[in-house]
């Protein structure tokens, strides 16, 4: 599972409870809430209160987690994994992914 939102999150609970081995590779050590984000800007939440560690999530549900950006994907690390699910979101916007990609250049 490449990106530790609410998809790849559910997702790696979700397959957990099918007892597949997973892994989650997460840029952030964090699960960001957006919805609770739009109380952060006026002050009725803290940025903490809107994020749920990753370490604590992989420990409770026993997946596996990495924290790093994914920059690309190959076919020979690719042949560790059964299967691949990417769900970074629409764009990777990160600017840890894109630094990594930038000194590749
Ligand atoms: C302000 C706001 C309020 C919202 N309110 C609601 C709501 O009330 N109800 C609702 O249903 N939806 C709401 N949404 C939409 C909802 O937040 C998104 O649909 C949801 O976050 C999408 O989940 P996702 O896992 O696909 O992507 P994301 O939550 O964006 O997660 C993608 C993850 O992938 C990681 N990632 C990206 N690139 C890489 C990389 N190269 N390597 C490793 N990791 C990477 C990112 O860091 C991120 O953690 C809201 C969105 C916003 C912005």
């Amino acid at each position: 599972m490449i990106g530790g939102g609410f998809a790849g999150v559910e997702a790696a609970i979700r397959l957990k409870k099918y007892n597949f081995d997973v892994t989650l590779i997460s840029e952030r050590d964090f699960m960001y809430i957006y919805p609770l984000s739009i109380w952060i800007p006026i002050g009725a939440l803290d940025f903490k209160d809107a994020v749920l560690p990753l370490n604590k999530l992989s420990a409770v549900h026993k997946f596996n987690l990495i924290i790093d950006a994914a920059v690309k994907i190959s076919a020979k690390e690719k042949k560790s994994y059964a299967k691949t699910v990417l769900t970074i979101s629409i764009i990777s916007s990160s600017p840890s992914a894109q630094e990594k990609l930038n000194r590749r250049e």
